[in-house]
């Protein structure tokens, strides 16, 4: 398989290009360069497969040419027996239509952990392959930082530099990455920026000549193609149990950057009948406004109880955009070049209609998260988090024929966000054991203004240079 760029002049890369360069140099996003199908048969084939099998089966058509089967097995047996649950995304019932896809029992308690826990060895598979060093550079709006940093740190060859706003992450999240003392981890507070701030940065590293001619830039966020890869896989085992490929599914996925609900369309285009993904919302809905009525413009983040959705620029919508638009990257390239002057564009008539056939989307302001955490508390006995109350108000509120589940993907664990659950439901939802002692370590890391050029000298001054 190789990967072009949405902005259509970045060269094409092999899966372990694609996968070392994060963001392409033409400022666009690396997709295959189209998705591989699998029959009605195959997919009913892989019923009951434990979870590092069918990974290992749905991924293998994408890293073709960079890893065999037999290593990616090896690779995703590792990855995933780090998890804390036997089905490693197990799925639960709320009632007769309504599911739960437990994403949270990685290391670090969101789902990001299930493609980082892969992306982090995938990194270490390449980098022994040349006399290479990578510099991670990502921005967090929680809880990318911490997955990222557990999948890294104390790896060979690689730096890893955190940025997240300051006083915007909740105690735990920062404290699963502060508290990691590996010397390649280095964490980043940016004085009074926000998660975009923080993301715009990055981005803008990547296509520093300054900064790319010396270091080997590479990305965790989900700009990398390899974090969308590994989030289809649980697309596919939810939709096995629920009996695809013979009946249909629906997803509710809360939504930031979108990258978890792109792996949703991913999977579909690979032949999962999926009825429809709904994409969930906090009230930082420029995702919501796009698919209602075509309106993709920036507004200004405000802060809510579900952190890792405050955000205003979904960097993967531009993966949507170049398929729904008949991947015209000259096209694309001009359409984001608008929207990166002017901070708003309106998405073209193919590409609303073409969204429309798949996606529908909810917005869940405070009190609709809240009642529906007490909800799932008062009917289910569920604790769940902030951001999968936006996935699970947005899945009841859809009109859903009542003949088709629907799945509300758990993004973290409810001990997360411990205060929000509390206020909502009178219960305060312990840390699970394995990270038990997360408020007793000691923390690090530097506070720097939210300036490019200030974490530009310090990325220069700590990094490794490529080779
Ligand atoms: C990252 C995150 C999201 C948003 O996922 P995207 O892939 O950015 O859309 C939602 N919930 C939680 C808990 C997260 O950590």
């Amino acid at each position: 398989m190789d990967y072009i760029s949405t902005r259509g002049s970045a060269p094409a890369l092999d899966f372990e290009g694609a996968t070392l360069a994060g963001l392409a140099s033409d400022g666009g996003l690396y997709v295959p360069r189209e998705w591989p199908r699998f029959s009605k048969d195959e997919i009913a084939a892989m019923a009951g497969l434990p979870y590092a099998e069918l990974a290992a089966k749905i991924m293998f058509p994408f890293v073709e040419g960079s890893l065999t089967h037999e290593r990616l097995l090896e690779l995703t047996t590792e990855a995933y027996g780090r998890f804390a649950h036997k089905a490693v995304t197990p799925l639960k019932q709320f009632d007769e239509q309504q599911w739960l896809l437990e994403l949270f029992h990685g290391p670090t308690l969101a789902f990001k952990d299930v493609a980082l826990q892969l992306l982090g060895l995938l990194f270490e598979e390449f980098l022994s392959r040349s006399e290479r060093n990578l510099t991670i550079v990502g921005a967090t709006s929680g809880d990318t930082g911490s997955a990222a940093i557990d999948a890294v740190a104390g790896r060979a060859k690689v730096d890893i530099f955190m940025l997240h706003p300051k006083g915007r992450v909740s105690d735990v999240q920062r404290r699963q990455m502060t508290t990691v003392l590996a010397p390649n981890v280095h964490n980043l507070a940016l004085e009074d920026a926000s998660f975009d701030d923080a993301q715009a940065i990055v981005k803008r590293m990547f296509n520093d000549r300054g900064m790319t001619d010396r270091f080997a830039i590479g990305a965790v966020n989900s700009i990398n193609w390899a974090r969308l890869m590994a989030q289809v896989v649980y697309y596919f085992a939810a939709g096995l149990q629920l009996g695809a490929p013979h009946r249909k599914v629906a997803f509710s996925v809360p939504t930031g950057n979108f990258g978890d609900v792109f792996a949703g369309y991913v999977a579909a285009q690979m032949g999962l009948p999926v009825e429809k993904l709904i994409v969930a919302t906090n009230v930082n809905d420029i995702l919501h406004r796009a698919l209602a009525n075509g309106d993709y413009s920036q507004g200004t983040v405000t802060p809510t109880a579900a952190p890792s959705m405050d955000i205003q620029v979904s960097s993967n919508f531009e993966r949507l955009l170049f398929d729904l638009g008949g991947r015209d990257g000259k096209a694309l390239a001009e359409q984001m070049a608008g929207f990166e002057a002017t901070k708003a564009m309106q998405l073209t008539n193919a590409q609303r209609e073409g969204a429309s056939a798949l996606f529908q989307s909810a917005r869940a302001d405070a009190d609709e998260m809240a009642s529906t955490i007490r909800w799932a508390w008062e009917n289910c006995g569920e604790l769940i988090d902030p951001h999968t109350a936006c996935g699970l108000f947005a899945a009841r509120s859809a009109g859903i024929d009542a003949s088709i589940p629907v799945v509300t993907l758990a993004t973290a664990h409810p001990a997360k966000f411990p205060e929000a659950v509390e206020r909502a439901t009178g219960h305060r939802p312990g840390l699970p054991e394995r990270v038990g002692d997360l408020f007793e370590r000691e923390e690090r890391f530097t506070s720097l203004t939210g300036s490019f050029e200030a974490v530009a000298e310090f990325v220069a001054q700590h990094a490794a240079p490529k080779v």
